[in-house]
């Protein structure tokens, strides 16, 4: 049970047959079970999996994807979301000295997590000194320097003093003093049971004391339902900015670190996937989700609609030049999504109708990348004149004044026209195809 079900999930739903709605029933009820057990907080669960309902039922696949496949895709989207979204976080820190503070229960993996990041940091070339200001862990001050001694970072710590706050203040202090450019403070993970508030409220008091960059909530995968109130309590202490989720490579649960995330507004930035310092990654959302789901399948799926979508982008603008007036604008477009699909003539082959016509299509087809690139900041030169009314290129002084202004030949110009006139010959032949305009009608294009 747990995260693992959600691929079984999707397996599931891309066997099934039968009416839709009642596909996307089922498969909701898979997906919300499978979250729950992996102890994502079932508000969250339920929001999530209202928005992949909706757009489910209301959304139309591009042509040639199923909407079975469309709901995988949906799923993902909407996971990716949840995650932090397509970007992958900004690990770089936006200045120095920039201090990080950790927060977490004890045992998440939060001194540890010191010295994977401290590594981290070192080998992107910042000097890094860490704190030891946890005074409850027994231990904790010579797991840190030790680990300190091994990534290379500066060390500060007061084996003899019980006073955490000061013991941080005088650490962030000392370091930047030492020239660190970021500076990373240990915190106690526990102040003996049923003492949480104490915990808080000593992260409070060592945040008002170093004024930290970033507060980084250290929370272990494997922690379930627990996690979301966790989660929101340290936020409400001292807020979180970013989160570390440990011991990826334990657990299919992981839902807690979904939790957290749901608690706290702040996304992942990194996962420990391992005891040693080296078992340490950037979070990229996308590929967690792509991962969650079933990977391999889940890929091909996505380029494939990625890439339908692009068709179907560029029938639109094929249809639109069918209907109407070639201007350069509507080329600048069409440029665009084609660089975007890819070679022109598999394009066409996914088209029906259209591999018919390939060999009248052949020389427009054969136009590279690095041409269009030219040609598009060719027309950016262009008055809006020029644009909507592609004849007054016939004027040579227009071609020269548009040449000087994109840096290029005047013959590049010249190309550029000539390709309008083949395209412009290529519509006429198009509008006298009815397969293609009968095509174009169905899909409401005309
Ligand atoms: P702290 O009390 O939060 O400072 O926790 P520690 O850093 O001492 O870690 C507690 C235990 O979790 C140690 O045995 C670590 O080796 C282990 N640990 C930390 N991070 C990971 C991880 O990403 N994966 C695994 N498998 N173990 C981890």
């Amino acid at each position: 049970p747990g995260l693992d079900d959600l691929r079984k999930a999707v397996g599931r739903l891309l066997k099934r047959s039968g009416p839709y709605e009642a596909i996307v029933k089922e498969y909701i009820r898979d997906i919300q079970r499978a979250l729950i057990s992996a102890d994502v907080n079932v508000r969250l669960v339920f929001d999530l999996t209202k928005r992949i309902r909706e757009r489910a039922l209301r959304e139309q696949p591009p042509p040639g994807v199923s909407r079975r496949e469309w709901l995988v895709k949906v799923t993902y989207d909407e996971l990716v979301k949840l995650f932090g979204g397509d970007d992958e976080p900004e690990v770089k820190p936006p200045y120095t000295p920039y201090v990080i503070m950790m927060v977490g229960v004890q045992g998440s993996g939060k001194t540890t997590t010191v010295g994977k990041l401290a590594k981290f940091y070192r080998s992107m070339g910042y000097k890094v000194g860490v704190v030891a200001a946890d005074t409850y862990r027994p231990g904790a001050y010579e797991q840190l320097r030790q680990l300190a001694d091994r990534v290379g970072a500066m060390f500060y710590g007061e084996p003899d003093s019980k006073d955490p706050v000061s013991i941080a203040r005088r650490g962030v202090e000392e370091l930047k003093k030492r020239g660190a450019d970021i500076i990373i403070v240990d915190t106690a993970g526990r102040h003996g049971y049923g003492e949480e508030e104490a915990l808080l409220k000593e992260m409070q008091d060592i945040a008002a004391a170093v004024k930290p960059d970033e507060v980084m909530l250290v929370i272990d995968a494997a922690m379930g339902q627990k996690s979301y109130d966790l989660a929101k309590r340290f936020h409400e202490a001292t807020p979180i900015g970013s989160i570390v989720v440990t011991k990826m490579d334990g657990t299919a649960k992981g839902g807690g670190a979904l939790s957290a995330v749901a608690a706290t507004g702040a996304r992942i930035k990194f996962i420990g996937t391992g005891e040693d310092v080296d078992e340490f990654e950037v979070f990229r959302p996308r590929r967690f989700v792509a991962r969650l789901l079933g990977m391999g399948d889940l890929e091909s799926l996505l380029e494939r609609i990625e890439r339908l979508q692009g068709v179907e982008e560029f029938e639109k603008t094929v249809a639109e030049m069918v209907a109407g007036k070639i201007t350069f604008r509507v080329l600048y477009r069409q440029l665009e999504q084609m660089r975007k699909l890819g070679p022109f003539r598999k394009v066409l082959q996914m088209i029906p109708g259209f591999s018919t016509m390939l060999d009248s299509f052949d020389e427009a087809a054969k136009v590279s990348e690095e041409k269009m690139r030219k040609w598009m900041s060719i027309m950016n030169s262009m008055t809006y004149d020029e644009l909507d009314n592609p004849e007054l290129l016939e004027q040579r002084s227009r071609v020269k004044r548009i040449a000087i202004g994109a840096g290029v030949e005047v013959s590049d110009v010249r190309e550029l026209y000539n390709y309008y006139k083949t395209v412009k010959r290529m519509m006429r032949q198009l509008r006298k195809r009815k397969d293609i305009l009968e095509r174009f009608a169905k899909m409401g294009r005309l």
